[in-house]
Formats: C-alpha cells, structure tokens, sequence
C-alpha cells in the first residue's frame, strides 16, 4: 500500500498545501486502491472515477493560481449512499431505487463541491439504514477489515470500511440510532453524530426524521473535527436545522490540553454490565482510568430512563419509517413493477413494487410502525415511547447537571460474524443499546477506538456523550484521549498490510 494513504485527512491538506502531492495524485491512488479492494471488502456501491478527478483537477488549478481554499480541499471522501448526488446513483442500498439518478444535490455534497472535497464514490449500507451489520443492504455486506468474516457494523458499514481499509480518508455516515458509532466502533475508526440540526438533513433520504443526522467517519478526531466544520451549519432548506454558528475547527482541537483538570467525566451505569463483552468493558474502563490520569473528575451518574431507551427507539423510530418510506410508490421514481394477474391500478402497482422493492427489514419496519400508529394502538405504543422520550432527555439534563460529558462503550461488543444474529432481530436491535440515549434526546455523541478487545484482538469503541450544541467539548475530551492512547488504532488495521493486486 502506498504511504500517503495511511495519512490523516489534516496531514494530507498539509502536504497538499505545501505542493508535496496534487490532488490528482492522491485522487488517482485512492480510487486505484478502492478498485483493487473492493471485491473483497464491498465498500463502494459506485466508484465515481470521473466525478472525483474533475473536482481534483479543478482543485489543483485553483491552487496553481493561487486561490484561497478550504481547508480539505484536494482530499478525497467517500458519501454513504443514501444522501443524494446529482446525476450519480443513489440507491440507498435498496432495489427500489435501483438506477435511480437524483436530479439535486444533498447540502452537505455542495458543501463539499464547494470546499473541493473530490467525492470517490458512495457507500454501501443496510437497506434505507436499517441495521447495524450491513447485511441488510440489497446488494451484499461489506466485510470488516479487521476480519473479512466479520460484520463492519452498520448501517454505515461502508463508510467505516473504507476508511479503515485506507480505501480513503474520510467518509460521511448518518446516525439515526448509532449508525455512525457503532461501525466506527468494530472498524477502529472515528465516528460523529453531531448535535441534531447542527448538520443539514436536506437531501438524506429521510429514516426516521427527528432521530437522523449526518456526521464525519475518520481515522483521527482532528479529521472528523475538520469535516465536521466543512458539512456543518444553518441550512434553510432543512427546517430543523440550528442557526447558530459552526464552531470552528480551531476552537474544536486548539484546547486539546495535556490536562483534563476541572474537567467531569461521568460513567454512565446503565450502560455496562450486563450483555457487555468483558474485553469492551476492560478497555473502556482502561480509557477511563487515562482520563483520570489527564486530570478528569470521574463519577458515576445514574440514567434510569436509558433502561427503556430501547424499546421507544424500536417504535419511535418504525413510525417514522412507515411514514418516510410511503413516498417509494412505483410512481414517480425508482422500481415500477406490475402485478402478474389481474388489473393493473395504482394500488395492484404500489403493491406489486414495494412487495420487490423492499426488503425484509424493512418490511418488518413499516409493519411496526403502521401497527403501532394505528387508531387502537397509538397511546400504547407511540404515545408512551414518546413519554419514555422525554424521561431520557431529562436524565441527561441531571447528568450534565454535575458532568461536563457522559461515556460509555459505544457498542456491547465487538464485531460480531455474519449470519449470527441475521435470523434474530432482537439481537440485532440489542447493538444499538448504548448509542441510541443521544439520538432520542438529540445531544452530540462519538466514537473513538480506544483499544483492541482481550478475546479476540478486535477494535472497541469509546463512546463521548455531550450536552446539546456542546460538540466541542466532545471533541475536546475525545482529542486528549486519543492523544493519551498513543498511535491511532486504525493504523494497525490488518488492510495496511493487504496487496492492492488482490
Ligand atoms: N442500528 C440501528 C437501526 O437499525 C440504527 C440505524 C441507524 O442509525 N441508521 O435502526
């Protein structure tokens, strides 16, 4: 593998900024290890050679004439494929929206034509992100690079992949219930769910929209800080997103101090314990007692409420998922298939698409979240999940009373294989158990690897949880913890080490 893939994003503008390699080059590398590999690691639903060396090239004469430029600008990222590209396909990982071409761009991709980011091509996931190992997606997994027999994580498994597999240095995900963390988890890569509305939603296909946010996939916190101030800000197009401004990424990493003193870390109880690998647990608390040694104050905070978080995200989140995913009709766009007999209406139409179109999953998804916004069930479920809301948002409020951020581990376990737990969605569903809390109540929230597991030497993730509209905080902490870990995980991922001939 070439050395220059194995730099951070930041490194890269530098040596971009200094002339030592155009962005051509870099361009041309990425997509030339993202060919050789993607059989194996099925990252990329579409590689957009093309598009990405258009915008490299048109980067590299901006510089040449001396044009002030984005700080990124030059350096290749890869979109998960469900926010929107214009005439490139965006399928969501579904057949229902197979050989689509979306006729506009999702904000964060302008941001990042604007800011010179050369696209490389879009990632796969579960299908209309609903998962957490990317074997929902209806055109196969991405496997894990730290193990090929391993699931990435999901939904954003082919973000996380890619960018551990040095395919290319940054990505972007979306995070309804995890799905930035816990890939970011399992892959030893850095995952961020900023504060909800701090990120435009404009042109993400929606999941459930008052739980989706987009957000950075990385190797460094620097790099996820970087991206983060490029696709962040106010948006009129998105109606929930924040008019307050970015804060700059200077503000996000300048205070990482050798010292957290003054700084309170509260370990949150319920997420530990039971159903918790013990290799997780041990590198957690292992990352907690470094924070001691910085200097942090560690409590311990109670959040009962987090108990339930579960169960109202498993219907908070099919309701808004049964109404979303109405408008995949077989009418206006996407699959349009016809019944076998009988006549052909809108409804046989409809019906006949959507029975193709979708998968599994989320079938299961729209049938809970009809049944549970039916007439007769409505106060039972969505109703009380939405209470159940609430008490979550409220147990933080009293935690961040007396700490200045939450952690946890960002997943119970570490990679898990395929096929394990395909046929028992339950289990699938217990993943999301600790990332979930930060999308019902909205708070920024990340992952960081923080070590290798004792079982089976795979990445564990530590998880940072900050008060609404504090994500510098996050990184701050996430910063003097990855400092204080010592050379970042991801750059022992077994993928250095594979031919790019295989
Ligand atoms: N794994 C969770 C789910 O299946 C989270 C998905 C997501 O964040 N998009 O719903």
């Amino acid at each position: 593998m070439k050395e220059i893939l194995k730099k951070s994003a930041c490194e890269l503008a530098d040596m971009l900024a200094r002339g030592e390699v155009t962005s051509v080059e870099l361009t041309t590398s990425c997509l030339e290890r993202i060919h050789a590999l993607n059989s194996k690691v099925n990252a990329f639903l579409f590689i957009d050679d093309e598009g990405a060396l258009a915008t490299a090239r048109e980067v590299d004469a901006k510089r040449a004439a001396g044009e002030k430029l984005s700080r990124l600008a030059g350096v290749p990222i890869a979109v998960k494929d469900n926010m929107v590209t214009r005439g490139v396909p965006t399928t969501c990982a579904s057949k229902i929206l197979e050989g689509w071409l979306p006729p506009y761009d999702a904000t964060v991709v302008t941001k990042l034509r604007e800011a010179g980011l050369p696209i490389v091509g879009k990632t796969n996931m579960d299908e209309f992100a609903m998962g957490s190992s990317t074997e929902h997606s209806a055109f196969g997994s991405t496997r894990n690079p730290w193990d090929v027999g391993r699931i990435p994580g999901g939904s954003g498994g082919g973000s996380a992949a890619a960018v551990a597999a040095f395919m290319v240095p940054l990505a972007l995900g979306s995070d309804t219930g995890g799905s930035i963390r816990q890939p970011g988890a399992v892959t030893g890569t850095v995952g961020v769910k900023p504060t909800y509305g701090a990120v435009s939603r404009y042109g993400l296909v929606a999941m459930a929209s008052s739980l989706d946010q987009i957000g950075p996939v990385t190797r460094t916190v620097g790099d996820a800080a970087a991206l983060q101030e490029i696709v962040g800000g106010y948006d009129p197009l998105d109606s929930t997103s924040l008019d307050e401004p970015v804060p700059p990424f200077e503000m996000l990493t300048s205070r990482y101090s050798e010292s957290l003193a003054g700084v309170r870390v509260g370990v949150v109880k319920q997420l530990q314990g039971e159903g918790y690998q013990e290799g997780v647990l041990e590198s957690f608390h292992a990352s907690v007692e470094l924070l001691k040694d910085l200097g942090a104050q560690i409590v311990e905070v109670d959040c009962p409420s987090f108990d339930y978080a579960l169960a109202a995200y498993y219907l908070i989140m099919p309701a808004e998922v049964s109404s979303n995913l109405a408008r995949f009709d077989g009418m206006r766009y996407g699959l349009r298939v016809e019944p076998e007999s009988g006549p052909v209406t809108a409804e046989t139409v409809m019906a006949a698409t959507r029975e193709a179109g979708f998968g599994d999953e989320v079938k299961r998804r729209i049938i809970l979240g009809t049944h549970v916004l039916s007439a007769g069930f409505f106060d039972a479920y969505y109703g009380s999940a939405q209470k159940v809301r609430t008490l979550v948002q409220r147990d933080f409020e009293a935690a961040f009373a007396s700490c200045d951020v939450l952690v946890s581990p960002t997943a119970p376990t570490t990679a898990f294989a395929f096929g394990e737990k395909m046929n028992d969605p339950m289990a699938m569903y217990l993943n999301d158990i600790a990332t979930i809390p930060a999308n019902l109540a909205g708070v920024p929230a990340m992952s960081l690897p923080c070590g290798v597991a004792k079982e089976d030497g795979l990445p564990v993730g530590f998880q940072i949880l900050a008060p609404a509209h504090k994500d510098t905080s996050m990184y701050e902490i996430a910063g003097a913890l990855e400092r204080a870990l010592g050379e970042p995980l991801a750059e022992s991922c077994p993928a250095s080490s594979w031919e790019e001939e295989a």
